[in-house]
């Protein structure tokens, strides 16, 4: 009789593809490199010789691959037989189809006679118990295709039974059948990994003794002229067929020992039940030893759920909380820019980055829908304003709806943060109704209250943030943030807008570098928004018509530069130096993955055109400067609301003043030089 054996069927834990699908999109991304896991065999339901196998009686020995099985433990396993093998993830669904299986098992089978000849089965049975699995995941709509392999190394001739399966009582005494238990469990305590899938067992008949031992053993007890059968730890469900795993035993035992016929012990033990057999004893003829060239795979791949030769497929989609599938959908686009553009794309720390946005009007709203699309998660708008019936056009957060129901500027803010949840699950956004206190807009007496614990929410608010975006409507409401970041040494991302073009930069912070005092505060590596002035901002809001006011600008303009701040800020994030990364031009750069950083933006519709420009930081700037910083950290509050009250108070502080008085006082001397010289 032929030795026949159904390859083994495989039952596998979801949660093991969607890991093969994180893998893939995280760490693999186009890489072909196979994967190692181990799974194990599950303890059959003994189908009795003769009757008919049922769906709730499996007549094939079950594969078991748990979701852990990519990082299992193997030495926490005692109690199972472990195979291991490959995952093989394939990039596209058509190479996943047109791989040459046959050429992919003989991959396998050469390995694994490779590592016969060598000696390393010997000490390491199990890689005798191979299976591999080829997957092709669809990452997109969540179906995953896998096919496993149980590589066989076969003869040309399958071997034979030379008789029939005997029990095992029929051919030990019940003696010896106890102490190849007792033997067989000494083994078991003693192996490191799993159950040993094969071992020998030495009988001495005459002094009616049975020991169990490794397989390793078996050229020194074959000396010694005792009978040695060959143990194999058998998961077959059927009665009358042996495993799966026999018949590479069968093929090692003739390629390394030169076995043609041995005896082998299918152990089959169902400890679980308290029952335990041991019964069916093998005999397998073959006529010469096999070597390399005539080892013959057999198409051992596992049979579809139509039992037809083919890969499964399962899909995960119905499964899925919608919740969930839209958060990862949401990344998905983003992740698959690691696999050939941006491999360093840190996309992760993206999502946990805190971006305040001050100011929720045209460009809060176009900065938080370019946050979204990049990832970030945790966004926070501060604004004072209410939704008219012109927002809702240009603010994409806001409906006509809110025109009429919100009133209340908190209540509008809490709108727009909930828009956003509504459009990624997992946003975590909020606003807050903030009044941002101003150079030129005293403080009356009654409200100082109001308004210093507006500066301390606002200076909490950026201490606690990664990321600040100014997009307030106002010059002069852009000052304390700018002072509040500069101090805190906190990225600032500024965008202002005028009718058809705009700023987009990003201030600079004090640089260790240009300290000469411990105690003081160094000056800025970079220019802020207020660098190039040489007037103190003030109330810009009096004497102004209405297009003024409403800053008229080319309705594409804001999302174009909100994209551009966003652009930059996600740069920012990636440079190694950060905040303190000196500015990059096209002829000089550091750059990033991403390309140049540069410090700012300066775009003009009316030609479709932008250039990138420098600003060295002012040393008499009202916002930035080292002097108005350690100003502000030695006297606080006193500070600002001389700032917030006196005209010139700023001009002064900074020291502006002084340099215009000193630059007026050099045009006189030359202008009187000029006359002198004039003179006959
Ligand atoms: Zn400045």
């Amino acid at each position: 009789m032929a030795l026949r054996h159904p390859a083994p069927a495989s039952s596998l834990d979801a949660s093991f593809l969607s890991r093969i699908a994180s893998l893939k999109l995280h760490d693999l991304r186009l890489s072909l490199r196979p994967l190692p896991f181990t799974a194990s065999f599950c303890l059959p339901h003994r189908v009795p010789q003769g009757s008919s196998s049922s769906p709730s009686q499996p007549s094939q020995e079950r594969l078991v691959v748990a979701a852990d099985a990519l990082d299992l433990d193997a030495s926490a396993i005692k109690r199972a037989v472990l195979t291991t093998g490959e995952v093989t993830i394939f990039n596209t669904i058509e190479s996943f189809k047109e791989l040459d299986k046959k050429q992919f098992l003989h991959n396998i089978a050469t390995e694994m006679c490779r590592q016969i000849d060598s000696g390393e089965v010997e000490e390491n049975p199990s890689l005798l118990v191979r299976c591999d699995v080829i997957v092709f995941s669809d990452l997109k709509d969540y179906k995953h295709y896998y096919w496993f392999a149980f590589p066989a190394l076969c003869f040309p001739d399958p071997p034979t039974l030379s008789d029939s399966i005997l029990s095992m009582e029929d051919v030990m005494s019940s003696d010896m059948i106890h102490q190849l238990h007792i033997g067989y469990n000494g083994l078991l305590e003693s192996s490191g990994n799993g159950i040993p899938p094969f071992f020998i067992v030495v009988e001495d008949k005459d002094a009616n003794t049975v020991s169990v031992k490794p397989l390793s053993h078996y050229p020194a007890c074959a000396q010694s002229g005792k009978q040695v059968l060959f143990g194999f730890v058998d998961h077959s469900p059927l009665q009358s067929n042996p495993g799966w795993p026999l018949r590479n035993l069968l093929y090692f035992l003739n390629r390394r020992w030169s076995l043609s016929d041995v005896t082998v012990l299918c152990y089959r033990d169902f400890s679980e039940n308290m029952q335990r057999e041991s019964q069916a004893e093998w005999h397998s003829r073959q006529g010469r030893r096999a070597d390399s060239d005539r080892v013959k795979e057999t198409l051992s791949w596992e049979l579809n759920q139509k039992g037809k030769l083919g890969p499964r497929c399962a899909d995960l989609a119905p499964f899925m909380d919608p919740k969930r599938r839209a958060i990862e959908s949401a990344d998905l686009n983003l992740k698959l820019m690691r696999w050939r553009f941006l491999p360093n794309l840190d996309t992760e720390s993206l999502s946990h980055k805190r971006c305040l946005l001050l100011g929720a009007g045209t460009l809060g709203c176009n900065v938080a829908r370019s946050l979204t699309s990049w990832g970030f998660r945790k966004i926070t708008f501060v604004d004072y304003g209410k939704v008219s019936y012109s927002n809702p056009t240009r603010q994409w957060l806001f409906e006509f709806e809110d025109c009429l129901s919100l009133s209340r500027s908190d209540v509008s803010l809490q709108a727009a943060a909930d828009r956003l949840s509504r459009i990624v699950p997992n946003m975590e956004a909020e606003g807050f109704e903030l009044s941002i206190p101003m150079p030129g807009h005293p403080v009356a007496e009654e409200l100082q209250g109001k308004v210093l614990a507006d500066v301390a929410k606002l200076a909490d608010l950026i201490q606690h943030a990664d990321l600040i975006f100014l997009l307030t409507d106002t010059r002069e409401s852009r000052w304390l943030p700018t002072l509040l970041c500069a101090c805190k040494s906190k990225p600032c991302i500024n965008v202002a807008l005028g009718f058809d073009t705009f700023v987009v930069m990003r201030h600079g912070v004090p640089d260790p570098a240009n300290a000469t005092d411990p105690q003081q505060i160094p000056s800025c590596n970079l220019g802020c928004y207020f660098c190039n002035d040489v007037v103190a901002p003030m109330n810009s809001t009096r004497n102004r018509t209405l297009d003024q006011q409403c800053t008229a600008t080319r309705p594409g303009l804001s999302p174009i530069a909100s994209s551009i701040a966003v652009e930059i800020a996600v740069s920012l994030l990636h440079h190694p130096k950060g905040c303190l990364a000196q500015a990059d031009t096209e002829e000089e750069q550091e750059g990033t993955d991403l390309g140049i950083l540069p410090h700012q933006i300066r775009g003009f519709l009316s030609s479709f055109s932008n250039v990138v420009v420098q600003g060295r930081p002012f040393k008499h700037c009202t916002a930035c400067s080292a002097v108005i910083l350690n100003q502000y950290a030695t006297r606080g509050n006193e500070f600002l609301l001389r700032a917030f009250n006196e005209p010139n108070f700023l001009e002064e502080a900074s020291g502006l003043t002084d340099m215009l008085r000193e630059g007026e006082a050099l045009m006189e001397d030359w202008e009187d030089d000029e006359v002198e010289e004039l003179e006959p």
